[in-house]
């Protein structure tokens, strides 16, 4: 595999675009609204197409990371990619997305012959730009293995979880808990705030206590410092805790649904900040 055709250069696409060429790969690239990605991958050398015909005539290996199911579909299941993709192509599909659109757009592929992976990511932004995402797919073994190395490039830890849409599907209750954890990790260093214990402190003897989490270690820093910049958008995140709530239908999750409703009742005023914004109002 040589050439890697990349579609949605945003917060994730494009620091991880950045790293396939880094590893040598033939990055074939087309702008959709904004353009400056592509103008920054030009200068490191990808090559820029005018159309998504184009593109994907010119990649062995597409890899698409799109904001929601919508852009999935309306992308992955166009004329202009379906046509041009035959049994040579592998498709990559790294959007947080649920697995019901992941298992649609398997089904039309393989009807064509085209091998597909299921591969969403997590490590946020910084993960993307330093390589080491971690990501959950979902297929076969052997198509995993045949673009392994392309992965590689972009990640520290690959995981085969099952087949088609299990890659989606742990990675909505990842989201659950890490949409969980940040409202959690809010109300922590707000109440840290109100007691006067400094944010060092609670740094290192929460970090070695029961009460530890990823997410209060990763976003205590942002969050004392009031910073919202995105990051991860806040309504993203709620996309990614209503694919949890929706897998579980007729199952009660009520952490889960009051996470969903408060980054609901934020879309508007906060929709594209960063997700930490939901603690906005308890730390003004
Ligand atoms: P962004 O909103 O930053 O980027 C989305 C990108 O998709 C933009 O470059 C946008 O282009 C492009 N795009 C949208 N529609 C189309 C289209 N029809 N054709 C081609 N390109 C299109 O999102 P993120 O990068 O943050 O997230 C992408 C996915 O990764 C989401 O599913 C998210 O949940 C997931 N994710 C995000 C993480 C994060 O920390 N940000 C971490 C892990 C997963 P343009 O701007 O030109 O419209």
């Amino acid at each position: 595999i040589k050439r890697v055709g990349f579609i949605g250069l945003g917060a994730m696409g494009l620091p991880m675009a950045k790293n396939l060429l880094k590893s040598g790969y033939e990055l074939h690239v087309a702008a959709h609204r904004n353009k400056q990605p592509v103008e920054q991958l030009k200068s490191e050398g990808a090559i820029e197409h005018t159309s998504l015909v184009e593109l994907v005539s010119n990649s062995d290996v597409l890899i698409s990371i799109l904001p929601t199911d919508k852009e999935m579909e309306s992308v992955l299941l166009s004329d202009d990619v379906l046509s041009n993709l035959s049994k040579e192509n592998v498709l990559v599909e790294m959007t947080s997305g649920s697995p019901e659109m992941m298992k649609n757009v398997h089904a039309v592929y393989q009807k064509k012959g085209i091998r597909v992976i299921d591969a969403p990511v997590s490590g946020g932004t910084a993960g993307a730009q330093q390589g080491t995402l971690t990501i959950m797919a979902g297929g076969e073994e052997a198509v995993l293995d045949e673009v392994r190395p392309v992965l590689d490039a972009m990640a520290k830890q690959i995981y085969l979880v099952g087949a088609i849409g299990a890659g989606k599907a742990i990675k909505a209750i990842n989201q659950m808990l890490a949409g969980i954890h940040m409202i959690a990790s809010g109300e922590a260093v707000a109440l840290a705030e109100k007691l006067e214990i400094d944010k060092e402190m609670v740094k290192q003897v929460i970090g070695n206590s029961s009460g530890a989490s990823w997410m209060l270690m990763n976003k205590i820093d942002s969050l004392t410092e009031r910073n919202y910049e995105p990051g991860f958008k806040l309504n993203l995140m709620k996309k990614d805790i209503q694919i949890a709530v929706n897998e579980a239908k007729d199952m009660n999750l009520p952490f889960a649904s009051n996470a969903l409703q408060m980054f609901k009742d934020k879309e508007g005023e906060s929709g594209e900040l960063d997700f930490s914004a939901i603690s906005k109002d308890i730390l003004s």
